[in-house]
């Protein structure tokens, strides 16, 4: 990697200071922005001008075409600890020839098993049930008071965007006994192949009475036929409000939506206006179209508490998968392995994990 001053990197956030050191044993030092806030678009101008050559970023910096410009011809590599790349214009990084590298694979497992504890957990009313319990409301036993929940074993799961993340939550799911309807961009028919081997196995073994199924189907097929609606899809120009008012009305009055994808996939006033006319029966939110979500978001309504279940953006983050500096296990060693191999790695090793190939074909030297 030809570099002729100070080959130094810059963190907008601590990452992991285990996996920050790989970099520093490695002979780059990084400076790391010292608070836990993002920092300011212009600190970020700031650095990429004085000449660094990674930029380890998070999801909440937007990197633009005004930062990647200014690290045409000295910033080699930008590092996302992350797998979604909404935040970056990575138009603009191709343009300036810089690779862009992220962490997909190692946050697989973690999202989508959350994805499926978000669904039992607006399903079966767990949160409400909790504050009951802990606040002193409970004061019987009673078979149907103060409330019941919906069982999610039998029902059909519909999962939209089945790639990396919408494939394990599938595979998760499909121990529940459900159907499973998905709506994607390429399906893969070997995958679908392989859910209805499970699913024979499931009837011979008797874990259930009827035939469980597996099918590909239209956006609005898999609104209507869901009983839960999964989103696994990344933000785009395409996906940007992809669930609105209409898709929510074509959903079923009794139906649950979760996302576990990016906020602005969801129109949330939309969402809003369906939780509280009850034209759908839940929904559980781990992202949103803003983050923090701000203190007068209508998602914040108390009338909907028992309802809308919200996290914050928990989906990935498990000790291992946001913290270990290990490429095949942790966001942090992937990010900072993506870096040194885009720095270092062999011809082959530096395309491993970057999102814009094109950039890295230009730079080839
Ligand atoms: P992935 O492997 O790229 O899967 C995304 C899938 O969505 C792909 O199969 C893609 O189709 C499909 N898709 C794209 N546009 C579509 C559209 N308009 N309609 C239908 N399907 C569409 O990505 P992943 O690793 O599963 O991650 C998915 C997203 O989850 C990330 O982008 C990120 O935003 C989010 N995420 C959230 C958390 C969290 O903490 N909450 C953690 C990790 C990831 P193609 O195969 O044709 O591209």
């Amino acid at each position: 990697m030809p570099h002729e001053s100070k080959p130094r990197l810059y963190a907008t956030c601590d990452i992991g200071r285990e996996a920050l050191d790989r970099l520093r044993q490695s002979g780059y030092p990084v400076d790391v922005h010292p608070q836990p806030e993002a920092p300011p678009h212009e600190e970020i101008l700031r650095q990429v001008r004085s000449g660094i050559i990674g930029l380890i970023t998070t999801l909440r910096d937007p990197i633009d075409a005004e930062i990647l410009k200014a690290g045409a011809g000295s910033l080699w590599v930008v590092a996302q600890d992350a797998v979604g790349l909404d935040n970056i214009d990575l138009d603009a990084a191709t343009r300036f020839g810089i690779p862009v590298v992220h962490t997909p694979e190692v946050l697989t497992d973690a999202t989508a098993e959350f994805a499926l504890f978000l669904l039992g957990a607006v399903s079966r009313k767990i949160m409400a049930s909790e504050r009951l319990v802990r606040q002193g409301g409970w004061k019987l036993w009673h078979p149907y008071l103060p409330f019941l929940g919906d069982e999610v074993s039998g029902k059909t799961v519909g999962i939209v965007g089945l790639g990396r993340i919408g494939k394990s939550f599938a595979l998760k799911c499909s121990g529940l006994g459900v159907d499973l309807v998905t709506h994607t961009r390429s399906p893969d028919l070997d995958f679908a192949e392989s859910l209805q081997e499970i699913f024979e196995l499931h009837g011979a073994i008797d874990f259930v009475q009827r035939r469980q199924t597996f099918s590909y189907v239209g956006l609005e097929e898999c609104l209507r036929r869901a009983d839960y609606l999964s989103l696994h899809v990344p933000l785009t120009e395409e996906t940007r409000h992809l669930i609105d008012a209409l898709a929510l009305s074509r959903m079923k009055a009794t139906a649950y939506l979760i996302n576990t994808a990016r906020g602005a996939v969801v129109d949330e006033q939309a969402l809003c206006g369906a939780l509280k006319e009850e034209r759908i029966a839940g929904a559980a939110l781990d992202v949103f179209s803003q983050e923090p979500l701000p203190q007068d978001s209508p998602l914040r309504d108390p009338s909907l508490e028992d309802r809308l279940l919200l996290t914050h953006h928990l989906g990935s983050g498990t000790y291992e998968t946001r913290l270990s500096a290990d490429a095949q296990r942790g966001m942090a060693g992937r990010c900072v392995q993506g870096v040194l191999d885009v720095l270092e790695g062999s011809w082959e090793q530096r395309w491993r994990y970057v999102a814009n190939r094109e950039a890295l074909k230009r730079r080839r030297t």
